[in-house]
């Protein structure tokens, strides 16, 4: 594996326990680890070296929420203006239709997006599996474009003729569903330190799964020792099914199920009581903060300041592009610290806590102790951000200016001491041939809408 010296950092955001900022500083990354910080580093023998004098140095971006699936379904017309559940209903249709390629040139898409905005790794929840296709096909995709990846097999199980809100031909029967998560966890997870690819098992939602699946898949996750994921109190009529059909709050409900603890991580938690935070905090239950799907569907604003101030892990995640159009990290980080502007607890949330949970936060999240922060021994998964930047320039604190201005394409990507963009350009895969193929996907599924 190749060896990468930055050199001159003129700003280093390191996120580590005391955010400490440094500039004028060299990092030298070998073995895909980060082995050195300092200034002056002279290496010799065969290594790249990246003039850093102009640029913000930061941690990758992580993300822990996505449908990579849904590159293919943003601004549907009727779509557009819905809030969840007719949102989903307008939608569950179209991705029923899609095909191994679709989703596969779909999640290439997603990933190109996230690469290009900062994102070193990237979770995925798929959970719609029709027409043949399968975890793998996500798991190619990433595996071409070089980002590390998270992808969790979620699961529909219970549709409209039994109470839940999917179309009956969109489901999957509980059995199968359990032996593919079992099958694709055995196949790809890697739980090492470093692991470019670890396996997740997510059923979709309270109103598409049962309480047996919810149960047994909890079960399952932990005697095959991987994570949990799935949708949590993301608006009112959320709540409102929760009440009605199990008599109690979704938090209470996932407690009841043993879908809590450090292996968890929920998606949403906008409508957290201050009992379910409490319960969150109790358990070390983390949540993927999705922002711009939140406004984008009118659920709410989720109160992360409050969460944080307990010491809740909170990472933060783009959401399908279907309901937040965009898979821009950087961007993502910025409207979670606008967002909280709003409330009274988060008028004083900071570009640098913006920052944290987009970093760090997320890496505690996926319970990844190797990645998050640069600092000696952990992965080199590190983002250049230019400052020589039109809209970066008249910033008086540029670390600050990274999420208060923007949004901005990062310069360099480095994966695992590798890297993956260049000069703003993908290295891994030309994407110009992403965008022809993706744009005749398109095609094919608008044709089969009408
Ligand atoms: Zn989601």
């Amino acid at each position: 594996m190749g060896k990468i010296l930055i050199k001159n950092c003129a700003f280093l955001s390191t996120m580590n326990r005391e955010r400490e900022e440094l500039k004028d500083i060299d990092l030298f990354i070998s073995n895909g680890k980060i082995k050195e910080i300092g200034r002056n580093i002279a290496k010799d023998g065969k290594l790249q070296v990246i003039d850093a004098s102009h640029c913000i140095v930061t941690p990758g971006l992580i993300n822990t929420h996505d449908h990579l699936f849904q590159s293919l379904s943003k601004t549907v017309p009727k779509a557009q203006n819905a809030s969840l559940f007719n949102w989903l209903k307008i939608l569950y249709p179209i991705w029923g239709r899609m095909n191994p390629e679709q989703i596969f040139i779909a999640t290439q898409l997603g990933l190109s997006e996230l690469a290009l905005s900062g994102c070193s790794l990237s979770a995925d929840h798929m959970y719609i599996f029709q027409n043949g296709c399968r975890l793998e096909d996500t798991i190619e995709a990433a595996r071409e474009i070089g980002l590390r990846f998270n992808p969790t097999r979620g699961a529909m199980s219970v549709g409209e003729s039994a109470g839940g809100l999917p179309p009956d031909n969109l489901i999957e029967n509980e059995e199968k569903i359990l032996a593919d998560m079992e099958r694709v966890v055995q196949k790809f997870n890697d739980p090492a330190e470093g692991s470019m690819l670890r396996v997740g098992l997510a059923p979709c939602s309270p109103f598409s799964v049962s309480n047996d699946l919810m149960r047994e898949t909890a079960q399952l996750a932990r005697s095959l020792g991987v994570g949990l994921h799935t949708h949590l109190a993301e608006n009112d009529e959320d709540v409102k099914f929760s009440l009605e059909k199990y008599g109690c709050t979704p938090g209470e409900y996932i407690q009841e199920l043993g879908w809590v603890g450090p292996d968890v991580w929920h998606a949403h938690c906008v409508k957290l009581t201050p009992k379910e935070i409490e319960i969150f905090n109790d358990t070390a239950t983390g949540i993927a903060h999705c922002p711009c799907s939140n406004c984008r569907l009118g659920s709410g604003i989720a109160p992360i300041t409050d969460m944080l101030k307990v010491g809740i892990n909170i990472g933060l995640g783009v959401d399908g592009a279907a309901s937040s159009d965009s898979s821009h990290l950087l961007s993502e980080a910025r409207q979670a610290m606008l967002l909280q502007r709003l409330t009274d607890e988060g008028k004083k949330f900071s570009a640098r806590d913006a920052l944290e949970i987009a970093t760090i936060g997320g890496a505690r999240v996926l319970g990844r102790n190797d990645l998050g922060s640069i600092e000696i021994g952990k992965r080199a998964d590190i983002a250049i951000w230019n400052l020589k930047e039109l809209s970066l320039t008249g910033a008086w604190d540029p670390v600050a200016s990274l999420i208060f201005t923007g949004p901005h394409h990062v310069k360099n990507l480095i994966v695992e001491g590798k890297l993956i963009v260049n000069d703003g350009e993908l290295l891994s895969i030309d994407s110009q041939s992403i965008i022809r193929k993706a744009k005749k996907s398109l095609e094919q599924l608008m044709e089969s809408a009408n």
